[in-house]
């Protein structure tokens, strides 16, 4: 990645909460491998990769643009992917998130950014090379209440994600 290049990419952060549920199900499940730290806990909505940073301003655009009402998530299941990677996932797919993804989807393809709009699937990365697989899913849940726009950097074999900016979404009343 060139110096005036940066790695981007819009998500849903877990809190602080449901980040320790996850956390405390992978011991349970005595999960093995590249465990994801809490603080990078986080569903992807969509993934830039590497973009100039003469174009963030208008990803920050972009990110004003979009509304959703808050929803409910419950991670209920999991799965288990290639290179050892486990995630957790929504049985019952919440409405709004889906209408999000799609939307954000058509508004960065739109400006030129060449996004995956037809399979999109939320998932929450718990581990990377596990060598085990999990036995019993979870239930976790949250009220998810704001997107984020991330900037990923590699920080001696560690990802860090930086938040650059995060958008609320609308309450949906008392
Ligand atoms: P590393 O690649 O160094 O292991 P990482 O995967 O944590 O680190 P990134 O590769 O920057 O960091 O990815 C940021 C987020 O975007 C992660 O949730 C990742 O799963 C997702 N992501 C990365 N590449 C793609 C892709 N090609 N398509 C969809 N999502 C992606
Ligand atoms: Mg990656």
């Amino acid at each position: 990645m060139s110096a005036e290049h940066v790695r981007l990419f819009f998500g849903l952060p877990c809190p602080d909460r449901a980040a320790r549920e996850v956390i405390a199900w992978g011991l349970r499940e005595q999960l093995k491998g590249r465990l994801i730290p809490a603080e990078n806990l986080h569903i992807t909505l969509a993934f830039l990769g590497e973009i100039p940073q003469a174009r963030l301003n208008e990803l920050l655009q972009i990110g004003e643009s979009l509304h959703s009402s808050c929803f409910e998530i419950t991670l209920d299941r999991f799965e288990c992917w290639a290179h050892g990677l486990i995630c957790l996932l929504p049985t019952h797919k919440p409405v709004a998130l889906e209408y999000l993804a799609k939307e954000m989807a058509e508004r960065l393809t739109q400006s030129g950014y060449k996004i995956d709009t037809r399979r999109y699937k939320a998932h929450l990365t718990i581990a990377r090379k596990s060598p085990s697989r999990p036995k019993q899913a979870p239930s976790i849940s949250w009220t998810v209440d704001r997107f984020v726009l991330y900037m990923s950097k590699n920080d001696g074999g560690r990802s860090l994600y930086l938040k650059l900016k995060e958008w609320p979404m609308t309450s949906n009343g008392p």
